[in-house]
C-alpha cells in the first residue's frame, strides 16, 4: 500500500474533483429519465419548469457532495423533500483523477470548509430540455470561495447529440481561477461582427432594449446560462447580455468561474461582481453580463435608464472586513495579494440590495 502523502490534497481540488465525477453521473441520470419518455413536469412558477431529471440530478449531486464534504454549505436550485431516500448508486465516491493531476494554485491551499459555498443547478435550460433543444442543457456546479466564483463544472449531457445514434454523448468542462479551464477548444469570435447571445424563453422588452443598445450584428437566442457561457468560451459569441433578475446564483457561479479562469468576465449589468456567500440574495438582481473581452465597453453601452432598474449584490460583513484587513496589509507591505482576494466593489448603491431569501434549499 502506498504511504499516505505528507501533503493532503487541498479542499478546493477535492471539491472540484468530486464535482467533475458526480457531473458525469448526473448526466447519465438526465439521459436515462429522458429515455423513459415521462418527464414528470411541474410548474414551479410563471415560465419556470421542473422535471424529474432536475429533481433526480440534484438529489445525486447534493447527496454526493454532502456525503464527502459534510461541513460545506451546498445550495441547490430545487426545493426537495430532505427525508426522501436517495438510491445508493446516486452517491458517487470517485474523485476525478484529471482534476487531481493538476497542482493546487497557491492561493487555495489553506481554504477551509467555512470559506466555501457550492451552488448547484442540476439542469440548466429546463424549458429547452422539455422542447427537445437538448444541447442547451447543462449541469452546473459552482465552487465559491470567500463569496467569489472560483471553481466551476459545466457538464453538457447532450453534446454531440446531432451526430447520430452511435455518437458518444456528453462532455465535461471545468475550471479554476488561477489554474485555467479544461475540456473544450477555446475560440475567438469574428472580429468584423458583434454577436450577442441572450435568453430564448424569458425575454421581455427591457432585455431586448439592453441587447440592442450593445449594437449587435446578430442576436443568438438560446437557452441556459451554462450554454450561453459555452458559446463565449468557444468564441461563438462576443457577449452574453441579460438585463433581467431571472437568473440565480446557481445559474452563474460555475459559468463565471470557468469563464474567469480563461480571462473572461461575468458581472451584473452595472459591471459589479456577482457575489456567492451563503447569505447573499439568490436572485441575480443586477442582471448578467458576460464577455471574453471589452467588458467595460458593453457595460458602458447599456443605458443608465436600464441600469436604474437593477441592484448589485451586497457584500457580507466578513467580505468587507477581509477587504479592510487586506487593504491595511497591502498598505503596510506593498503585497499584491493572493488569487482569492475578495472582489473589488467599484460602484453601485449596495444599500438598495434586497434582503436575501430565507428559502435555503438543500
Ligand atoms: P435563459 O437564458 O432564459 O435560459 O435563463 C437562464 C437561467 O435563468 C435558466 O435557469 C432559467 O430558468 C433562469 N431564468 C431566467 N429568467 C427567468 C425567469 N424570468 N423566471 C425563472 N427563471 C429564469
Ligand atoms: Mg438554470
Ligand atoms: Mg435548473
Amino acid at each position: 500500500m502506498a504511504a499516505p502523502s505528507a501533503f493532503p490534497t487541498p479542499l478546493v481540488m477535492r471539491l472540484l474533483a468530486a464535482s467533475v465525477s458526480v457531473s458525469y453521473k448526473a448526466g447519465n441520470i438526465i439521459r436515462d429519465i429522458l429515455k423513459t419518455g415521462d418527464l414528470g413536469i411541474i410548474e414551479k412558477g410563471k415560465n419556470d419548469l421542473q422535471t424529474e431529471a432536475d429533481r433526480a440530478a440534484q438529489r445525486c449531486i447534493v447527496a454526493t457532495l454532502h456525503k464527502q464534504f459534510p461541513k460545506v454549505a451546498i445550495f441547490g436550485e430545487e426545493s426537495l423533500d430532505p427525508t426522501e431516500k436517495i438510491p445508493d448508486d446516486y452517491i458517487v465516491k470517485d474523485l476525478d483523477p484529471g482534476v487531481l493531476s493538476h497542482p493546487c494554485p497557491e492561493g487555495y491551499k489553506d481554504v477551509t470548509d467555512d470559506q466555501v459555498v457550492i451552488w448547484v443547478d442540476p439542469l440548466d435550460g429546463t424549458a429547452e430540455f422539455t422542447q427537445g433543444l437538448l444541447d442547451h442543457v447543462t449541469v452546473l456546479i459552482g465552487v465559491a470561495v470567500n463569496g467569489e466564483a472560483r471553481g466551476g463544472v459545466i457538464y453538457q449531457p447532450y453534446y454531440n447529440y446531432e451526430a447520430g445514434p452511435d455518437a458518444d454523448l456528453g462532455r465535461c468542462i471545468w475550471g479554476l481561477v488561477g489554474l485555467g479551464s479544461f475540456g473544450f477548444i477555446p475560440g475567438t469570435p469574428p472580429a468584423d461582427k458583434n454577436l450577442i447571445t441572450t435568453t430564448r424563453s424569458h425575454s421581455d422588452w427591457i432585455i431586448t432594449e439592453a441587447v440592442n443598445s450593445c449594437e449587435p450584428t446578430d442576436i443568438i437566442r438560446v437557452g441556459g446560462a451554462g450554454h450561453k457561457v459555452l458559446l463565449l468560451l468557444e468564441g461563438k459569441v462576443h457577449a452574453y447580455v441579460f438585463a433581467s433578475k431571472g437568473c440565480k446564483k446557481w445559474d452563474t457561479c460555475a459559468p463565471e468561474a470557468v469563464l474567469h479562469a480563461i480571462g473572461g468576465r461575468l458581472t451584473d449589468i452595472l459591471g459589479n461582481p456577482i457575489l456567492y456567500h451563503a447569505n447573499v440574495q439568490r436572485q441575480n438582481a443586477g442582471g448578467v453580463l458576460a464577455t471574453l473581452q471589452k467588458h467595460q465597453w458593453y457595460v458602458d453601452k447599456i443605458p443608465q435608464e436600464i441600469k436604474d432598474n437593477f441592484v448589485s449584490d451586497k457584500p457580507s460583513e466578513e467580505m468587507l472586513e477581509k477587504k479592510r484587513l487586506l487593504a491595511s496589509m497591502k498598505f503596510q507591505s506593498g503585497d499584491a495579494g493572493s488569487s482569492v482576494d475578495p472582489p473589488e466593489f467599484s460602484q453601485g448603491d449596495y444599500s438598495k440590495a434586497s434582503k436575501c431569501s430565507d428559502k435555503t434549499k438543500l
